[in-house]
């Protein structure tokens, strides 16, 4: 099986931080970032019934009758399934950034078993395995599970599916003999950033990292698209429900540049007009 050499991956439960560590990792060390996450409806769209018929299924679902219903252990099974039938689609765009700067692709979808095959050395690869209450508290402090009629028994599923989750990356990766890092909060997050720089070292050295501002620019603008189509597919898919005044999001810094970690948080709306995206440092 082909290797994607340009990959580095960073998989993980539910919370474990591994969006924000990516992205921090990714601006300072001028990596493409591939969020998975920013997929999901893009995926969704891409689907092929004959090729992802749980996807498919469940395409054809309510939130409630998809996210919420369903007992923890089968919103587990469900999530890990999903994922399996979504890997090819993320293969397929992580193949389609081969000719650029190494990629940082993260997302709690990508498990050990489908990963490990494709990953260039141990240094390209690290799961981070939340203890239980810190990823709840993280996943609470993002407003947790949105659209249950019960708010709260969808949160304890959701987190008792998060802990089952995490032991099944924790089992992979044993088996695999891959990389993990336990998170429970006893690092704060430069700590654990720094951690996670010495340990995709000697991947980050060998690169290609992105060569200048102008490749700098080019690519956050791209990762803002990608964010900007997620938030706005999903402010239809809640239609009615959306909430009056959407939440800030979080865009890079298009900036020229190299090791910008700054951001600029504004609506989604505002988004599509702003131009470039410049933090006030410029
Ligand atoms: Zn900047």
């Amino acid at each position: 099986m082909t290797t994607l050499s340009h990959v580095l991956w960073l998989g993980g439960g539910c919370g474990a931080g591994k969006t924000t560590l990516a992205t921090r990792l990714a601006y300072r060390f001028d990596l493409r970032l591939y969020r998975v996450d920013s997929f999901a409806y893009n995926h969704e769209a891409r689907h092929d019934p004959n090729r992802h018929p749980l996807t498919h299924r469940l395409s054809r679902k309510t939130h409630m009758q998809r996210n919420v219903d369903p007992p923890a252990e089968r919103l587990a099974e469900q999530f890990i399934a999903v994922a399996a039938e979504r890997f090819e689609l993320i293969v397929a765009d992580l193949m389609a950034r081969a000719d650029g700067p190494l990629v940082l692709a993260e997302g709690p979808g990508l498990f050990p078993e489908q990963v490990a095959p494709l990953a260039e050395s141990r240094a390209h690869m690290l799961w981070l395995l939340p203890t239980p209450a810190f990823g709840d508290r993280n996943v609470a402090a993002r407003g947790g599970v949105q659209v249950a009629d019960d708010a709260a028994a969808a949160h304890r599923k959701r987190a008792e599916r998060d802990v089952l989750l995490t032991a099944v990356i924790e089992r992979e990766a044993d088996r695999l003999g891959v990389p993990t890092f336990n998170v429970d909060g006893s690092l704060d997050l430069a700590q654990t950033e720094n951690w996670l720089a010495e340990h995709y070292a000697p991947a980050i050295l060998a690169g290609p990292r992105i060569r200048d501002g102008a490749q700098r620019a080019a690519m956050r603008r791209a990762e803002n698209a990608e964010l900007q189509a997620q938030v706005t597919a999903h402010l239809e898919w809640l239609g009615g429900k959306a909430p009056a005044v959407a939440a800030p999001v979080r865009y890079a810094c298009e900036c020229r540049t190299l090791g910008c970690g700054a951001t600029v948080s504004m609506s989604p709306m505002d988004y599509p007009a702003a131009g470039a995206v410049l933090a006030p440092h410029e």
